[in-house]
């Protein structure tokens, strides 16, 4: 994700929205992101939580606190449901149902990938090597790059869902009676949740309010995750929600002028990678070298960028160059060293 801020924030304070709805931000330690918001909300037989945070001491004891500040036990927890799979809004999962015995569900997709993203993991980095250096990743900058979210993993308890979601389902809770929206992009199987009486969307990472949501091209992602994203955006900006309430942030209003901003943040992007290989109409470029050219933030430069941030910027240039390349606008190549890429000739 773009960040606009590195350091430390404090945790926002926990909040009824909506009657019988809360957010109860939880720390994500060490992580620019600060925290993650989870919501709770009142059901007839108990309460419905909506993500859960990384499976850390603090995260857990700041959950049980705002339980506890609202005299729920957490057995009263029935059901849990996962925007993704996400080390933020999933690593707590197995910890929280063993302890509240609560039904979990996610989208199947979301099932999919937690043997290759979670049981396999080295099997992963060796394919993700792979794919950055065919990718034009220097082999002197491979480790680092490749390495940089392997701590992470520590954070997550693996779990598998009672419920698999597949979008279109009608949740009823309490007041409320959410339609579960699959909102590929940011991740293949990401829902939202919205409740058209009451005009409110739980947007997951698919909206935030400041950040810009990564999506990212890489081994074992869906075949055009920018154009499933885009697609998704315009399909959630055209909802009649008067309150979003994200992954990250401030609950906010305004809908389809934030995915109106993201739309064109992600043409902007496009067009930039057009006017990078348009420089350069006889030379080929690697999405390493495409992603080294663009402008990833206004203070910082490539050389400013950690391994971690530079994958992230690699995976983020080939979801936009597979996106032109979709629409006939960028032509694919591949040699000895890699995949390159060149802009298009006019037909
Ligand atoms: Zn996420
Ligand atoms: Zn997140």
């Amino acid at each position: 994700m773009t960040q606009n801020t590195t350091r430390a924030e404090t945790l926002p304070e926990r909040a009824e929205l909506l009657p019988g709805v809360w957010r109860l931000p939880l720390p994500l330690r060490d992580s620019p992101l600060g925290h993650v918001n989870t919501y709770l909300v009142r059901a007839d037989d108990g309460y419905l939580l909506v993500d859960c945070g990384w499976d850390t001491a603090d995260t857990l004891e700041t959950l049980q606190g705002h339980l506890r500040f609202l005299d729920i036990p957490i057995g009263d927890v029935r059901h849990l449901l996962i925007t993704h799979i996400h080390p933020d809004h999933y690593g707590l999962a197995g910890r929280l149902r063993e302890m509240s015995k609560a039904e979990l569900s996610f989208h199947r997709l979301e099932r999919l990938y937690i043997e290759s993203r979670y049981v396999d993991a080295d099997e992963l980095l060796g394919e993700m090597h792979e794919w950055l250096r065919l990718n034009g990743t220097p082999a002197a900058e491979l480790d680092r790059l490749n390495f940089g979210s392997m701590g992470i993993l520590d954070r997550v308890r693996i779990a598998f869902p009672d419920r698999t979601l597949d979008g279109g389902e009608e949740i009823t809770c309490g007041r409320f009676a959410f339609r579960v929206l699959w909102t590929p992009g940011h991740s293949a199987g990401h829902v939202c949740l919205y409740d058209a009486g009451h005009k409110v969307l739980l947007s997951g990472d698919h909206v935030l309010p400041h950040i810009t949501p990564s999506v990212g091209l890489h081994v074992r992602a869906a075949s055009n995750p920018l154009a499933d994203y885009m697609d998704s955006l315009r399909l959630i900006g055209r909802l009649e929600a008067e309150l979003v309430l994200p992954g990250h942030g401030e609950p906010f209003k305004g809908l389809p002028e934030r995915t109106g901003e993201l739309l064109a943040h992600h043409q902007r992007r496009l067009d930039e990678i057009v006017g990078l290989l348009s420089a350069e109409p006889r030379h080929a470029l690697s999405g390493y070298e495409i992603a080294s050219r663009m402008i990833w933030s206004r203070r910082r430069t490539w050389d400013d960028l950690s391994g971690f941030e530079r994958r992230m910027a690699v995976t983020e240039a080939l979801a936009h160059i597979e996106l032109l390349h979709s629409r006939g606008k960028v032509e694919k190549a591949y040699g000895e060293a890699g995949f390159t890429y060149q802009v298009a000739e006019p037909a």
